[in-house]
């Protein structure tokens, strides 16, 4: 079966082709804020602008066509409301002009979905962190429980906030992860976490009101080193307590190297094995969507217009897995 999957929760408009065996397209295209943050109706226009060139891109790269879908996948949620309409618009217009399936799902389980497909991992405790989510999560009895989450902003805001502080162009992330690479020096700053969860607005805005008295470099280091170890040592009391012998991470932060290593280590340690998935599918792209799709449309799902509406705060331990 072969599904067109539709992302657009935040910066990115991502749209793929997935059958069971095989990626046929996944294209996309990033809305790049000239200054500030993202701005949600300026991100929504970008995605307006571009749906029908990327929706026409990726019917090419496959070689296929709308009539030889199965089903339309979309991003439900969670995400910025403006930008979740446009995903929920084209994907309606698609699914009723074509009058094929149409599956609305959630974003976050689409990055765990996407995660096992393209990597070994079979049942893992995930770290999920992206520019606008960052939990961990675990399957048990029908869901994916919230073990732990970060309290405030996500740590992929927090490391755009930051750089934008330095001067640094939008997303921050790597440029954060280069400057870092500069030193090994680190400066003492709070450790964010809480229990199982985890905080990055205080130690976002402690790191910035050093600016200028410590160097950029330094800054950055110490920024990566405490908000890292914070989140892989709550990933590894995760593990301890579900007994897991897997992690996988994923969300664009995923894709950082001081962050993969940490997770490496903290796993050769407890004898469990980290799982990374291709930097293509850690970031918001259309391909997760996709096969979230096809496997929630293999599993009965069939989303109908009035269930269809944006659901901006659709936390994942809401959704009744019944695709395992
Ligand atoms: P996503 O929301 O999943 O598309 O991921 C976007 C977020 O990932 C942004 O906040 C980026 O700054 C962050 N990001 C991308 N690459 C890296 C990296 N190498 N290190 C840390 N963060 C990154
Ligand atoms: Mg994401």
């Amino acid at each position: 079966m072969k599904v067109l999957g539709i992302e657009s929760t935040a910066h990115t408009l991502g749209i793929g082709i997935v059958d069971e065996d095989k990626v046929y397209a996944n294209t996309r295209d990033m809305f790049e804020p000239e200054e500030g943050g993202i701005h949600p109706r300026k991100a929504a226009e970008h995605h307006y602008q571009h749906a029908l060139e990327l929706i026409n891109n990726v019917q090419q790269k496959a070689g296929l066509e709308i009539e030889d879908m199965d089903a339309v996948a979309f991003s439900q949620g969670p995400g910025l409301p403006q930008c979740l309409d446009v995903g929920a618009v084209i994907a309606r217009s698609l699914s009723k002009k074509h009058g094929i399936p149409l599956v609305g799902v959630n974003h976050c389980l689409s990055h765990i979905s996407i995660g096992t497909r393209t990597t070994a991992a079979e049942n893992p405790t995930t770290l999920y962190i992206s520019g606008g989510n960052s939990q961990i999560l675990d399957f048990r009895s029908g869901r994916y429980r919230v073990i732990g989450e970060t309290l405030d902003i996500a740590l992929g805001n927090a490391l755009d906030k930051l750089a934008r502080k330095l001067d640094y162009p939008h997303p921050g992330g790597p440029e954060i992860e280069k400057l870092a690479e500069e030193t090994d020096k680190i400066i003492e700053l709070s450790y964010p976490i809480k229990g199982m969860d985890f905080s990055f607005s205080g130690l976002t805005t402690e790191t910035e009101r050093k600016i200028g008295d410590v160097s950029d470099n330094i800054l950055a280091n110490s920024f990566q080193e405490y908000a890292y170890s914070a989140v892989v040592e709550a990933l590894e009391r995760a593990m301890a307590q579900e007994g897991s012998k897997q992690a996988l991470l994923t969300g664009g932060v995923a894709m950082n190297s001081r962050l993969r290593e940490m997770v490496e280590k903290m796993c050769e340690q407890r004898d469990a094995e980290a799982y990374f998935p291709p930097p293509e599918f850690c970031m918001d792209n259309g391909a997760m969507i996709a096969h979230q799709g096809l496997i929630e449309l293999k599993a009965g799902k069939n989303t109908s217009i009035s269930e269809s509406a944006k659901k901006p705060n659709w936390r994942p331990d809401e959704v009744q897995v019944n695709w395992i």
